[in-house]
């Protein structure tokens, strides 16, 4: 077999440079997933029940970058969608991220916004030095926000106390002085009309794209010919772990249907300090499907041993990754992409335009 292009993985990193590649320069392509579909962590499909269902977890589309709107809206339209989160605290279910209207339910007050600075800085613990996603917490809401909201889901979700993990992981939370209560602030947002899937088949329709499924590539790569490799599998496992493994937080996921119409108020409840699991998702709340009396749930439960997830923000993977990084910077027709490659957690619209990027800065020059 000869191809010039071979991709690894066909999530939305492998799918969007295949797309532009086959598109715009008319080369072949081969793309090799492991895995039995299409679309990596944003695959998602219907159950018995005709409910679509985010098989890896609730996928909400989000962007300022109007470039990677318009290029998805090639191969979807949208449904209006803004994310709501609640968290289960004291028997109450208050606005995530904080906002006046969390303090206000959390603690029984009347707050305007001065009001909630005021109370804020009151609560806040002075750090000299942030040095972990405790300290983030400590310094910027104070010790009964970081026990009710942060210290037991970061805790699950990390199987480490916030004390020990990086500030990235927690400053990706916004605090709120006002009574906006949707999780993201993007200018763009929504779900792709008809999932997912739909719009990652309709990327690869292209007759120049061969997509072999359920097959690891390093079984087959030695009997392809080919002039560049684009890598979006795991970087440790490229190098044959010669540094060592990088450590992933994973996620099982198991799902639940109700004879109900609806089983929650909005699609995601986040339960911080009760059961085992994280969060529950009601996929119905997420995509606008109409199916009476059915609905769909799903809670997610944090370990390490699943599929990939979240790269584990410790000093000791993140140094392991600059020694891989090193490595990769020699290489000369392999070209890296994507979350695992990169070892670093990239929300769907930095995936694609980095992918966009490499395509015109480092394929579409050469
Ligand atoms: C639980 C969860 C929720 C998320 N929610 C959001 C959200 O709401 N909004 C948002 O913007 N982003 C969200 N993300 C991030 C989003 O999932 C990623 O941005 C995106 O899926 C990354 O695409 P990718 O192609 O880089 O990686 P992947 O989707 O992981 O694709 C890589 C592919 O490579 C394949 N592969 C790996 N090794 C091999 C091998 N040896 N041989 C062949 N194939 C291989 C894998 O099977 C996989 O299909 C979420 C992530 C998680 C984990």
């Amino acid at each position: 077999m000869k191809y010039k292009y071979v991709i690894v993985g066909a999530g939305l990193s492998g799918l969007t440079i295949a797309e532009q590649i086959a598109n715009n320069l008319n080369e072949k392509i081969l793309i090799i997933e492991k895995r039995s579909h299409i679309g990596g962590n944003v695959y998602d499909s219907y159950n018995e029940d005709n409910i679509l269902i985010q098989n890896y977890g609730p996928h909400i589309f989000h962007t300022n970058e109007k470039q990677v709107y318009d290029y998805l809206s090639n191969f979807t339209k949208w449904i209006p969608y803004e994310h709501r989160v609640l968290s289960s605290v004291d028997n109450k279910l208050v606005p995530m991220p904080i906002c006046i209207d969390t303090i206000n339910q959390l603690y029984n007050l009347d707050l305007d916004e001065v009001g909630m600075k005021d109370w804020i800085e009151k609560e806040k613990v002075p750090i000299k030095e942030i040095k972990s996603s405790e300290d983030v917490v400590l310094a910027n809401a104070g010790e009964d926000i970081y026990n009710k909201l942060f210290k037991n889901y970061t805790e699950k979700q990390w199987g480490t106390s916030a004390a020990n993990l990086s500030p990235s992981v927690i400053s990706r939370i916004p605090f709120r002085f006002n009574h906006d209560t949707r999780y993201f602030e993007d200018k763009y947002q929504g779900m792709p009309k008809g999932g997912y899937t739909a719009m990652c088949d309709k990327m690869v329709e292209s007759d120049k794209i061969k997509i072999i499924l359920n097959t690891d590539y390093k079984d087959i790569i030695d009997d392809i010919e080919y002039e560049t490799l684009i890598y979006t599998g795991p970087i440790d496992y490229y190098y044959d772990y010669k540094y060592g493994k990088l450590l992933y937080r994973s996620l099982r996921f198991e799902t639940e249907t109700y004879d109900q119409d609806s089983y929650q108020e909005v699609a995601v409840i986040n339960y911080p300090n009760d059961y085992d699991f994280t969060r529950i998702t009601e996929f119905k709340k997420l995509t606008s499907q109409e199916i009476p009396n059915k609905t769909t749930i799903m809670k997610e439960y944090p370990g390490f041993d699943d599929e990939p997830c979240y790269p584990y923000p410790t000093q000791e993977y993140l140094d392991k990754f600059e020694e891989y990084k090193k490595d990769m910077d020699k290489e000369n027709n392999t070209i890296f992409l994507g979350r695992l490659a990169q070892y670093k957690y990239l929300n769907m619209d930095l995936i694609v335009k980095n992918a966009l990027d490499i395509f015109q800065n480092k394929i579409k020059g050469d």
